[in-house]
């Protein structure tokens, strides 16, 4: 930064504009300086006290208090006030009383009375014939040790230099005589040096200043950036997690009376589509100062992309439909909103990510739901999260144990009602957690990706089983897999089936794909892809659960099903809708003009199998015909004939 002449003439006087911490600082030198400076003066006083008095008791005359006080007076004075300026100055730095201004008239007098000391002395030093030491001391003592503003100390030290000098001459003329050239010279020249230490003892110290401030204020800023959301300026979740440890702590608080938050702005995505990345940062900027205004005494802070975190008393729970309608104000088009999950912490000793994971596992719940916009985390939700870890965390070791295996349910023909296949679903049966079902462990699995391991698991185990009864000469009719989108997500799915298929010389035919209707309306090219390429190797392709999703249609026409299944929630109440009836029948009859065959899911009823025999259904599924099953029952229903195999899967050669 380049200055003017004017400004740096200006700075060299010292009459620029001073920051406040600058002149605090010089403020702050110089009572510590004083300090030394006090303790020397009550020290030397002391001892001249000390010596005034023996020879005012060796003169001989009677020592009164009287004598003694008039005898001392200067020391007395010189004692007192550095008295006064100690006691003065370690309070101002113990931080006691911190009134510059005052501060400064109190260092002032006592300079003042040093400086007056030190004239007086030498005065008569000087009249007594004798050198002038005591008055330079004190001036070297005043002028150099303390800090004063340039213009201020050449004023006082050439007043005072220039006074003295007067009176020099005059003693020297009283007593007939001149002061001595060399007098002269050697005055002038303290003169000097004594201004200018003093004046570049202030340039220093300034500089210092500065320096001290630039680097507080780096420091105040990477303190704040440490600390601060970028985005919306309020507090980041690393600041969070410390405020909360701390207030954990603190006595004044009942824990078990306060509950974290987690907050999800809802619909924030489309918002951010909509209007883009700037807009949707002020929406955020917008929620946090909500928060910040809804909680003014808890702690908030904004945790990641739209979500935010607080930590308040329980009754402010009061608050969150308040906070939630505010939320929703800030912009119609787009209907933003708030979900929030709570937890309750239940001792000091909570880690709060720990207690915030818990409220966002809340949070999670109400997510896509437009009923509830708030849940506590509890016992119910506790129990989940304790199994999802569990199953994250065993699920390598459930598959190489076996744990994890298919179990079997019996489609049949319609019209038959023979054997026609199986359908493999995953059972895991746990030492430790009992049995578990695709309910329990597939959300967790799609979650954290790892549905592919137990989809891969499910295919080794079929093939394996289809092998055995192949080798044990049975009958064996086609076994259809789940698939999961996720499984599409790996590179080698669909090399891994085959290569699997062909190392148990399984042929194609005995293995189907089901694929969930919903997974397709996520619709992608790279799936359509693996679609046809499925069905190109000479696996039958199923959509599954028909209907349950919304886009039904244009899948149909976008991917080459051999078979739907129409989704079970179509037989529910079957008796007691009289819709139900005509739905299927336009299922079957849009199925079939598409020369794609049907399969009706969840057949309970006699009632149920025979209308959908008559409407053309061709397969039928459900409880009536077997729940699913371990292999050994799968087989000894084969044996047993409970249902019989149809002819086409009889023999196999
Ligand atoms: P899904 O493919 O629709 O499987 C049918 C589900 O309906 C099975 O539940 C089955 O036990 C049940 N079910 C069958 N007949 C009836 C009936 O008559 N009445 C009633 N009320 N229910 C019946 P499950 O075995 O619990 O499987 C649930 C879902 O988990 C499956 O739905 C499937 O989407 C998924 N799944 C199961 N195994 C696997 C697997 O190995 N991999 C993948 N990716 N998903 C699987
Ligand atoms: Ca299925
Ligand atoms: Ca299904």
């Amino acid at each position: 930064m380049d200055q003017s002449f004017g400004e740096k003439l200006k700075k060299w006087f010292g009459v620029e504009r001073k920051s406040e911490y600058v002149k605090n600082y010089l403020q702050e030198t110089n009572i510590r300086s004083a300090i030394y400076m006090s303790v020397i003066v009550i020290v030397l006083e002391i001892w001249m006290l000390q010596r005034q008095t023996k020879r005012l008791v060796d003169s001989g005359d009677p020592l009164t208090l009287q004598s003694f006080l008039y005898g001392n007076r200067n020391f007395l004075i010189l004692l007192i006030t550095g008295i006064i300026m100690l006691v003065f100055a370690v309070a101002y730095v113990r931080g006691y009383k911190k009134k510059r201004p005052f501060s400064i008239a109190v260092i002032s007098i006592f300079g003042a009375v040093c400086l007056s000391f030190g004239f007086y002395v030498s005065y008569y030093d000087y009249a007594d014939g004798k050198q002038i030491m005591a008055f330079l001391t004190m001036a070297l003592f005043v002028g150099c040790i303390l800090v004063w503003n340039p213009i201020l100390s050449f004023v006082m030290l050439t007043l005072i230099f220039h006074g003295f000098y007067q009176i020099m001459e005059r003693v020297a003329a009283a007593g007939g005589f001149q002061v001595r050239s060399g007098d002269q010279v050697n005055y002038i020249t303290f003169w000097i040096s004594v201004t200018t230490v003093s004046i570049s003892l202030y340039h220093q110290r300034v500089a210092e200043a500065i320096k001290d401030e630039n680097l507080e204020r780096v420091n105040r800023h990477l303190h704040y950036m440490a600390v601060t959301d970028e985005t919306t300026r309020i507090s980041n979740i690393q600041n969070f997690m410390n405020l909360c440890r701390e207030k954990m702590q603190d006595p004044a608080i009942d824990v078990t009376q306060w509950v974290y938050l987690f907050m999800n702005v809802e619909n924030f995505g489309n918002y951010n589509e909509k209007y883009g990345y700037e807009a949707g940062n002020q929406i955020l900027v917008n929620v946090a100062k909500i928060l910040k205004d809804s909680f003014e005494d808890g702690i908030v802070a904004r945790q990641a992309d739209d979500h935010f975190v607080v930590f308040t008393a329980a009754e402010n729970l009061q608050k969150l439909e308040s906070v939630r309608s505010r939320v929703r104000g800030l912009e119609n088009d787009v209907r933003i909103g708030m979900n929030t999950g709570s937890y309750r912490p239940t001792s000091r000793e909570v880690d709060p990510n720990i207690a915030c994971d818990h409220a966002r596992t809340a949070c999670a719940t109400v997510r896509k739901r437009h009923d509830v916009n708030y849940r506590e985390y509890d016992a119910v939700l506790e129990k989940q999260s304790h199994r999802k870890k569990y199953i994250i965390n065993h699920l390598d070791q459930a598959i190489e144990k076996r744990y994890i295996r298919p179990y079997y349910q019996p489609v049949v023909f319609a019209k038959t009602r023979k054997l026609c296949g199986f359908e493999a679903l995953a059972r895991w049966i746990d030492p430790e957690e009992g049995f578990l079902s695709p309910g329990d462990f597939i959300p967790a699995l799609e979650e954290y990706h790892e549905i592919y391991k137990l989809d891969r698991c499910i295919i080794e185990s079929v093939c394996r089983d289809i092998r055995e009864t192949l080798d044990k000469g049975l009958p064996v009719v086609p076994i259809s897999l789940n698939f999961s989108r996720l499984d599409f997500e790996v590179p080698d799915a669909i090399d891994h089936l085959n290569r699997t298929v062909d190392r148990y010389q399984v042929p194609r035919d005995l293995i189907h794909v089901e694929i969930t209707e919903s997974t397709l309306s996520e619709n992608t090219e790279k799936l359509q892809a693996s679609c046809a390429e499925l069905h190109k190797l000479g696996y039958a392709l199923w959509l599954d659960d028909f209907g349950s999703g919304y886009s039904a249609l244009n899948v149909l026409k976008d991917y080459e099903f051999d078979a739907l299944k129409i989704d079970m929630t179509f037989l529910s109440n079957f008796s007691g809708n009289p819709k139900s009836r005509p739905l299927l029948k336009s299922v079957v009859g849009l199925a079939d003009a598409l020369g794609i065959s049907t399969l009706a899911e969840g057949v309970e009823t006699e009632e149920e199998a025979d209308f959908l025999e008559e409407i053309g259904c061709e397969r039928l599924q459900g409880y009536l015909y077997g729940k699913p099953m371990p292999k050994d029952g799968a087989i000894d229903i084969i044996i047993a004939g409970k249902v019989p195999v149809s002819e086409e899967y009889q023999t196999r050669n």
